[in-house]
């Protein structure tokens, strides 16, 4: 029998809502002639608008389950924000079924303050990872998981711009991301109804596959990759993505690897960068660790505490790509 069947519809209805007020934002704000690009005043309406949509649709259904969400509203009260906080009142209300105060969608922005932890079940939310991406116009995705005792058990993702087909990167785009734990991973396009199974790829040899990572070199080391490519034989260029599209690109077998290498000794991990993606890959049939081999620990709290970097990918080939990572970076 299926698990979490209500969680599932919920979240998906909830991603959806939420990945068409960012494309009304990115119609209406980013792509218009007014703004500049360099405004980043657009993608912060975006995110608090997707997270007061997320949290309403939760607390409606779930008027007990805590949230950790990436923003909070302390950025929105007093005159200088009334712009923002009208936008996001009109925004949100556009896709949501019920009109919402700004007072309440303030309160729902604000459900997302939960600490995480062990014990006991709450959702996590990022409302626009890849915020640069969404600027850009590229990727970026609303990402939404559930945890029930430290496990993440349901992962939900809106992928907005990443074509239904990678080997049509011109065709159709929009694509939602499921996977529930113990019950595969799936896509469906955002127009279409029937979720389709997903399977990483089964490559065999590290020089035949590709491998992701970041676009912004401060999230992953770009440098570090080459030469653990290099190190593999990879020959073909990285695939460089924002967002955790780049879970959803391998887990479908678009490319082999997800490279996530640290920039910085003290950088913790957010769970809402990595709860869905990291599930989606693993019931895509891949394997995921941090770069010492851990699997990553979602019960600790807000951020991945115990864990250092991502390596995902085929699970042939996963104990050869982590070798060559912890070769490299031993070295540098
Ligand atoms: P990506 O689009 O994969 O580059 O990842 C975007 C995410 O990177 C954002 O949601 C941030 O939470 C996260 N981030 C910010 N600074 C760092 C850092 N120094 N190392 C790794 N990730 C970071
Ligand atoms: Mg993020």
């Amino acid at each position: 029998m299926s698990s979490y069947t209500q969680e599932k519809a919920v979240a998906i209805d909830a991603v959806l809502r939420a990945s068409r007020v960012c494309q009304n934002v990115f119609n209406k704000l980013v792509s218009s002639e007014t703004i500049t690009k360099k405004d980043k005043s657009p993608v912060t309406i975006a995110d608090y608008s997707a997270q007061a949509v997320v949290n309403t649709v939760l607390a409606k259904a779930f008027p007990n389950d805590p949230i950790v969400g990436e923003e909070d509203s302390k950025d929105l009260h007093g005159d200088a924000a009334a712009n923002m906080r009208e936008k996001i009142e009109e925004l949100a209300n556009s896709v949501l079924e019920e009109s919402q105060t700004i007072t309440q969608l303030l309160a729902a922005i604000d459900r997302g303050c939960y600490a995480g932890g062990s014990t006991g079940r709450h959702w996590t939310l990022d409302p626009i990872d890849g915020t640069k991406g969404f600027l850009r116009g590229e990727q970026f995705a609303v990402c939404l998981a559930l945890i029930v005792d430290g496990q993440v058990r349901l992962g939900v993702m809106g992928c907005p711009n990443l074509p239904i087909d990678a080997k049509n990167p011109s065709g159709a785009k929009g694509c939602l991301f499921v996977a529930v734990e113990g019950e595969g991973a799936f896509q469906r396009p955002f127009d279409g109804q029937e979720l389709q199974p997903i399977k990483m790829s089964t490559v065999n040899t590290t020089a035949d596959s590709s491998f992701c990572e970041s676009v912004e070199s401060e999230h992953s080391s770009h440098s570090d990759a080459a030469q653990i490519a290099q190190l593999l034989n990879i020959t073909k260029p990285p695939v460089r993505m924002d967002s955790q599209c780049k879970y959803c690109s391998i887990s479908r077998g678009d490319a082999d690897i997800y490279l996530r290498l640290p920039t910085r000794a003290d950088y913790e991990e957010k769970i809402w960068d990595h709860a869905s993606g990291n599930l989606l890959v693993q019931e895509a049939g891949g394997k995921v660790t941090d770069i010492s081999g851990k699997p990553l620990d979602f019960s600790l709290g807000r951020t991945l505490k115990a864990n250092k970097g991502v390596v995902a990918s085929s699970a042939s080939i996963h104990a050869e790509v982590l070798a060559a990572v912890q070769k490299v970076l031993a070295k540098n």
